[in-house]
Formats: structure tokens, sequence, C-alpha cells
């Protein structure tokens, strides 16, 4: 670092003496301000060693098991096959987990009818299981961990015929399960609901009725961590990827204003990116052979997820999904054609990924849930200026707060200022030139996402 300031510092002095003026030198000062390597947190790290691939070989293989989980199977009066069976058996898990959390954990079904879409035969009863791990911290929000376990096949109305669902989404599901017994014996300040939806394939249906309701209840959702195929490290080319998972985000929220967007540059500093970005690199720190590739959109292209309908009731919501598809495996009827194994089977999902990316789940799920929530942040815009000025409002336990910041054209924060317990802070750096944010850290260093500013106007 002192090398490149010293260089920056001579080819300067050359400069003034060419072209007579001075260029900013505070820019090499400034950069010397690191994000800080994440302090591990013991008993994070004791969650972590508590997700187990073979146990989540064993929840995959059960809901496997159930033969079929699509929607419209809801009415099988069978306690071995059917959606509903699958939904019965998670729910007796759950409870189980609940067992280890003390009186913390209620395990209930979030059931209602469904009414006929374009795209379904009839009306039809939806239940998702989910199971809420109650904060120790009544004003703190709620984290979300989510899956669907509903499956389908080739046809997605098709109760009869098997739809396995390994990879779609019993790997999410299993994460998601599998989560909860690692930190259920965990105390944390906010509350973490662990979700696992039905009729996700026929229309996100669990899903928008579960983030209506919290929405409805005043719930204040910090974060949905939504896991939908997670389970295959190998691609339809047969590209290796064990060490990468793709995680999802939105890149402006339901009540963005573009004029506004456009006037102050946070096109890509939606909450939901903020939290990917802040997901990203607890896991990576957890996790230090893991790549956790930020894909700025809130999809892919033809397909969609749960978190979807966590955005559209404005919460901050994120995807994770295995680095490379196989589209043989998903929404397939169980056949061979042309020599060509179709299905989505237990065969081609990798446990041991499995647990890497339920790992990067329990990271980041429970880091932001022991961390202070992100302070309400503003940028002082009343005047004209060559500096910034940031303003944020305190937050409970917070021990300290971190101004970061970064190129406009970075993609994640490059840089971090420790201010103490201030709660102003000025930057001799043009506000014109920077994204700037602030983030919380407790007494062990648990750090919030990144809070992104608005203009402070008057
Ligand atoms: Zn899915």
């Amino acid at each position: 670092m002192s090398g490149s300031f010293v260089s920056h510092a001579l080819a300067s002095a050359a400069l003034v003496a060419l072209v007579g003026f001075t260029p900013n030198l505070a820019m090499p000062a400034i950069a010397a301000d690191e994000v800080p390597t994440q302090a591990l947190d013991p008993a994070i790290v004791a969650a972590l060693a508590r997700v187990k691939a073979n146990e989540l070989r064993e929840i995959d293989t059960k809901l496997v098991g159930f033969g079929t989980r699509n929607l419209f199977s809801e009415g099988s009066h069978n306690r071995s096959r059917g959606v509903y069976a699958a939904r019965d058996w998670l729910s007796g898990q759950f409870g189980d987990v609940a067992k280890t959390a003390g009186d913390r954990m209620t395990v209930k079904f979030d059931t209602f009818v469904q009414e006929k879409t374009a795209r379904t035969p009839r009306a039809v009863e939806t239940s998702s299981v989910y199971a809420t791990l109650r904060g120790d911290d009544p004003t703190r929000g709620t984290i979300v961990i989510s899956s669907h376990y509903d499956s389908r096949n080739s046809d997605g109305s098709d109760p009869i015929k098997d739809s396995p669902g390994a990879d779609d989404n019993g790997s999410g599901t299993s994460a998601v399960l599998e989560a909860a017994r690692a930190m259920a014996p965990m105390h944390f300040p906010a509350t973490i609901v662990f979700v696992c939806f039905d009729g996700e394939e026929q229309g996100l249906f669990g899903s928008a009725h579960f983030a209506k309701m919290l929405k409805d209840r005043g719930t204040v959702v910090e974060a949905n961590l939504n896991n939908d195929i997670i389970g295959a490290s190998v691609g339809h080319g047969g590209e290796q990827s064990p060490n990468d998972v793709r995680l999802f985000s939105e890149a402006l929220p339901a009540d963005a204003k573009p004029g506004r967007v456009n006037a102050t540059g946070t096109e890509n500093d939606s909450p939901a990116r903020e939290l990917a970005r802040a997901a990203k690199a607890i896991g990576e720190a957890y996790l230090p052979t893991m790549h956790v590739n930020l894909i700025y959109r809130a999809d892919r292209f033809l397909r969609g997820g749960d978190q979807e309908s966590f955005a559209e009731n404005a919460f901050p919501a994120i995807r994770y999904v295995e680095a490379h598809e196989n589209f043989d495996h998903q929404h397939q009827d169980i056949r061979v054609e042309n020599g060509l194994q179709y299905g989505d089977l237990l065969r081609y999902v990798d446990f041991d990924y499995v647990a890497r990316v339920t790992r990067l789940n329990v990271a980041a799920a429970a880091t932001l849930a022991l961390a202070p929530p992100a302070p309400v942040t503003e940028i002082d815009n009343r005047k004209l200026a060559y500096d910034s000025t940031l303003l944020w409002a305190a937050v409970p336990h917070a021990q300290s707060y971190e101004i970061m910041w970064r190129q406009t054209s970075e993609p994640t924060w490059s840089h971090a200022r420790n201010v103490g317990a201030a709660t102003t802070a000025t930057l001799p750096l043009s506000k014109d030139d920077w994204l700037f944010g602030i983030r919380a850290l407790d007494a062990s260093g648990h750090a919030s996402v990144v809070a992104f500013p608005t203009a402070k106007t008057k």
C-alpha cells in the first residue's frame, strides 16, 4: 500500500510540474481502509458442524419416498404417498427439532384454498409448514429461511405419476430442516422462521400467501434466504462446480421510484442486493473454499422462485441456486429417451454440496440474527459539497458503526472505516463519485447488512 502511495505521490508531483494543478491526494490514503476480515464466532462454527451430509441425504430420501409431492395430490388419503404425507412428516420432524429449543419454537401449517388460475385445473387446498424460533429481543425483526417442498413432473397438474423432486426441491427442503436442527439450540435476538412452501410449481402459491400474511401482521422481515435447486454439483454439460453457488437478488424493490433511483444512482443497492452482498461475505468467511457468485437479477430466465413473493411485499429476499443446472433432471417424467435419463432423481444430488450450501445459509442467517439491525441512514444532500456526510439512527446493541464505500461501478463494498459509536461522519470523498453505506456491529463483531442511505434534503 505504501509503495503505491509513494509512486502515486511522485507521479502527482510530476503532474503538478507539468500541468500546474494538484490532483486529489486524499484518494490513495482513503484506499487504505480495507474491509476487515470477518471474525468467526465459535458458536456459529459449532452450528455449521451440526450440518451433516448424511442427515441431508436421509431427509431428501424420505421426501422422494412419498412418490409425488404434487400440489394436486393433496386429496390422497394415503399416509405414505402424496404432498400431505410429506407435509405431515416434515411437521413431525420440525416438532422434534422444537424439543431442542425449549419453548421457543412452534410448528404450524399455513393452509388455505388456492382458487383456480389460468395454469391450474381446479381450486386446491394448499398447505405450507413452518417452524418459528422466537428471538430473545421482541423489538427485532424476522429472518426467513425457505424452500418449497412440493414437486412436479412433465405435467404440472399430474397428481399420480412419480415426481421425486430430489433436487427441485428436496435439496432446499432438506437444507431448511437441517438448518433448523443446527440453529434451534442457539439463542438469537431476531426471530428465525424455517418454512417449506406448498404450491410453488404452479405459481408460488404457498409463499405468496405466507409473505402476505407476514405483511398483514406487520412482521418486519429483515431477510428471506430462499433455497431452490441447491443439490447438483455437476451441470448439463458435465461442468463440475462443487464449490460454487449462485445467489440471485433483484435490482429494484417493489416500492422503488425510478426517478429517484436515476437521480441518486441506487439501482444496484436494493435491500435485497445488500443482503446478497452480506450473505456472500459472511458465507465465504466461514466457508473459504466456497464461491458465492452474485447474480444481479431476480431469478433465472423463464423461472421464478418463492423469494419473489417476499420481494413483492417489499421484503429483502435472495435465492440460492446450484451453479450449473441440468433441465433434463427438473420437471420431467422419469424416463429414458435416446439413451438419456430424465427425471429429478436422488442419484444426481451431491449431499456434500447440499451441506455446504446449507452451511452458507446458517452462517448468514445466524450472523444477521445476532448482529444489530441495519441502521436507517441518510446522506446529507442539503448543499453542494466536496465531501460526503452520512447520518444514521442509533440501533440497539450496536457497539460501533462502519462506513462502507465503493466506486459507483464496483460490484461489492471495497472500503470500510469504523467510526465507533458516532451517528454521523464525514469523509473527504465527493458524494458525486462514490457510493456509501453504514453497517452496525455488536461487541462481538457481528455486522448488520449495509444500509444504503436515502438523500437528506431538509
Ligand atoms: Zn423449485
